[in-house]
């Protein structure tokens, strides 16, 4: 059996915060603003298998409101959710995670995105993509105003 996932998440940039891509910091004079850690990537991993499982979004699975989830990391979040899809009897087949960003160039940590998501859900880096783009300057992104992403999960049982 095989189920697919969708996930987007937006978060505005602004100077001074940590910028948090894929569980990995990055070096950045700006940062996302948010509750959690306000790791975009991770919030759309999370929702694209929450997606699969057709069991909302993470927004209500750990809601902004609630003090619990104030800057946490979202890396705890990534885990609870993969708990929930083995709970159910699912395994992720793979991930394939694009994110849109201005600035600064992520190609550099790339390899160690993947590890990271990979060792969070522990599974085996082969199946986890993390791709990157610019907008070319064209729209919030491309004026840097924040970043978009998008993730794709297919999970088999
Ligand atoms: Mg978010």
């Amino acid at each position: 059996m095989y189920r697919i996932g969708q996930g987007y998440d937006v978060h505005q940039l602004r100077e001074g915060l940590p910028m948090w891509l894929c569980g990995l910091q990055i070096s950045s004079p700006n940062g996302f603003v948010a509750h959690s850690d306000g790791d975009v990537a991770i919030h759309a991993l999370c929702d694209a298998l929450l997606g699969a499982l057709a069991l909302g979004d993470i927004g209500h699975l750990f809601p902004d409101t609630s003090d619990e989830f104030a800057g946490i990391d979202s890396k705890i979040l990534l885990a609870r959710v993969m708990k929930l899809v083995r709970e159910q009897g699912w395994e992720l087949g793979n991930a394939d995670i694009t994110i849109a960003l201005q600035a600064p160039k992520i190609a550099p940590y790339i390899e160690g995105m993947r590890e990271c998501l990979a060792s969070v859900m522990d599974v085996d880096a082969s199946i986890v993509s993390v791709k990157a783009t610019t907008t070319e300057h064209l729209g919030f992104v491309g004026r840097g105003e924040g970043c978009e992403v998008w993730a794709v999960v297919l999970i088999t049982k």
